[in-house]
């Protein structure tokens, strides 16, 4: 199967209100651009020097959201195109993106991960760091940051009672916190091998790579 027919059998089946990322991570830019010329603009990275590389040669509405672990001395270099930044879990992180977004006048849309596996080698915030995070003065005082939901990772295993759990761990934490920030809408959490699950559990945003482009190569 081709890139594009992946693709369209994946839309095929994503309920409305759920959004496509297709993460590239490793690809080339004409795997890229075949799903581009697909009609898809939305892909996700987990390196900072490479989304750039490929925002650098690629068309630019291309949407790019950086989905992995991010270091705060990377965020001054995609401070200015980044739609969408998926991994933030402290308020360190939160405020050199603040401070870099702040120095292209615009205002960086960012998910708080939050640790729901049982690996401990995820990133992640528990429940208590959140709430710390979230009313603690200088997260107020932030403004060119803006939170717009949360990000999880299950645990990777067969076991699917497991991850259903951690899926709906994670949506009972945002469901909770839409209380308190109705503004919040994203939910990101599934990826090529528990979408279906983490769409049944309300996610709104799936993270998809290999299911797109084929195994990754990391040679
Ligand atoms: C690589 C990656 C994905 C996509 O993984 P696949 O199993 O290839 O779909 C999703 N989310 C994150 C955070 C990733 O690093």
């Amino acid at each position: 199967m081709s890139i594009q027919d992946n693709l369209t059998s994946i839309k095929k089946e994503l309920p409305s209100g759920v959004t496509l990322v297709a993460v590239s991570k490793t690809k080339p830019n004409e795997d890229i651009l075949e799903a581009y010329n697909a009609g898809h603009w939305v892909f996700g990275e987990n390196k900072v020097q490479e989304m750039v590389a490929k925002w650098e040669d690629l068309p630019k509405d291309i949407e790019w959201h950086m989905i992995g672990h991010v270091q705060r001395n990377k965020v001054k270099y995609m401070a200015k195109f980044v739609s969408l930044i998926h991994g933030v879990d402290s308020l360190k992180l939160l405020k050199e993106i603040d401070k870099q977004a702040a120095k292209h006048n615009r205002i960086i849309p960012c998910l708080l991960q939050m640790h729901i596996a049982e690996e401990d080698t995820k990133f992640g915030l528990d429940d208590s760091e959140l709430s710390t995070l979230l009313q603690s003065e200088e997260f107020k005082a932030l403004k060119n940051v803006k939170i717009v939901g949360l990000m999880g990772m299950a645990t990777f295993t067969q076991n699917e009672n497991q991850v259903r759990k951690e899926f709906a761990h994670l949506k009972s934490i945002f469901d909770k916190l839409q209380q308190e920030m109705p503004e919040i809408s994203i939910l990101s959490m599934g990826m090529s091998g528990d979408y279906a699950l983490a769409i049944s559990e309300g996610s709104t945003m799936v993270r998809i790579g290999s299911s797109i482009f084929g195994v990754r190569n990391y040679q």
